[in-house]
């Protein structure tokens, strides 16, 4: 069966720059890739590389796409080079890569907390709101001054609230065994990526880390793609996998191992539009394991609010993926 290849390249302000390692980030690129089956039914997906990662660009899946002409067979992925992962998840979504049926209704979401001080002011309406896992950004101010400021933080919750704690992997290994320490102690959920990748012995101390600590930790930057899922399971990893489906070029086989070992997953965006956060939402929906709160508690994302998904609310509903219209996004960049 043939069918029928469109793409459109999108670049999408954001509605304030993200601010990450290397700098601000201030619209995010991808393509929409398109198939239509001889019958017409027609089906879409999302490619949104992370540019920190640097592992594809979106000019690299530009030009995949071009060169694979408007006519395509069903061995399309049999085409894609490995290193372009978003272009094959989003083509694996085009043609129709099932989630499963959905075990959940409604999903929780983490809400989104400044870093320092602004915490505490925007904790209590989210509380208020309904939330009750709450993500603050670490390693972005002094350490002492930052870990005083987490008890006043969980002072200012409701009673059974959890936190976690992202340091983005700032903190050098003394530096995060004192935050592990004092987060042990704390209704803290599980502290995100203490340790950047590429620091020496990164590893090892993470692995080091975990076995010291009761409170767990969680794996983000760690795991651009599915071989470092394969080597962390490998690896015996006990801890969290932080999740981005969209960034995934088989995103079903590494869902499948992480079950299998039955891995502590959070789902969570990569700051793709509602295309692709659809298709990352239906597996989270879809996942067998112990659910945590969903880190997708980032819309309103983008400037133009059409390509935002639901926005932040304590929890997502089925309905509200269901929602989501992928011809519409397509049609939005027209
Ligand atoms: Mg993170």
């Amino acid at each position: 069966m043939d069918f029928r290849l469109d793409f459109r390249r999108y670049r999408l302000e954001f509605r304030h720059p993200v601010r990450t390692s290397r700098g601000a980030w201030t619209a995010r690129e991808g393509l929409f890739v398109r198939l239509e089956r001889p019958d017409g039914t027609v089906g879409y997906g999302e490619a949104a590389p992370v540019p920190l990662f640097g592992r594809e660009t979106v000019g690299e899946a530009e030009a995949l796409c071009r060169s694979l002409g408007d006519r395509v067979g069903e061995q399309v992925l049999a085409q894609v080079p490995g290193n372009l992962s978003t272009l094959r998840n989003a083509l694996g979504c085009a043609l129709g890569g099932a989630a499963g049926a959905p075990r959940h209704r409604s999903l929780g979401v983490a809400a989104l907390l400044p870093s320092g001080r602004a915490a505490l002011e925007d904790a209590p309406p989210k509380a208020d709101a309904g939330f009750r896992t709450f993500k603050w950004k670490v390693g972005v101010g002094a350490a002492d001054d930052e870990r005083a400021m987490l008890d006043d933080l969980i002072g200012a919750l409701p009673p059974g609230s959890r936190v976690r704690l992202d340091a983005n992997g700032a903190w050098d290994r003394k530096t995060a065994e004192r935050w592990l320490g004092c987060a042990s102690e704390r209704p803290v959920e599980f502290v995100e990526q203490p340790v950047a990748p590429e620091s020496k012995g990164a590893d090892d101390t993470l692995l080091g880390l975990a076995a010291d600590y009761p409170v767990p930790i969680a794996l983000d930057e760690s795991i651009a793609d599915e071989g470092d899922i394969v080597r962390w399971l490998g690896l015996g990893w006990r801890g969290y996998f932080i999740v981005k489906p969209s960034l995934m070029g088989d995103v079903q086989g590494a869902l499948g191992k992480l079950a299998a070992a039955h891995a502590r997953v959070v789902f969570s965006s990569a700051l793709e539009t509602a295309m692709g956060a659809q298709a990352a939402l239906r597996l989270a929906f879809a996942w067998p394991g112990k659910m945590s709160a969903l880190g997708f508690g980032v819309w309103p994302l983008f400037a133009d609010s059409r390509f935002d998904g639901p926005g932040a609310a304590p929890f997502i509903r089925i309905e509200d993926v269901d929602r989501i219209n992928p011809e519409d996004l397509w049609n939005a960049l027209s």
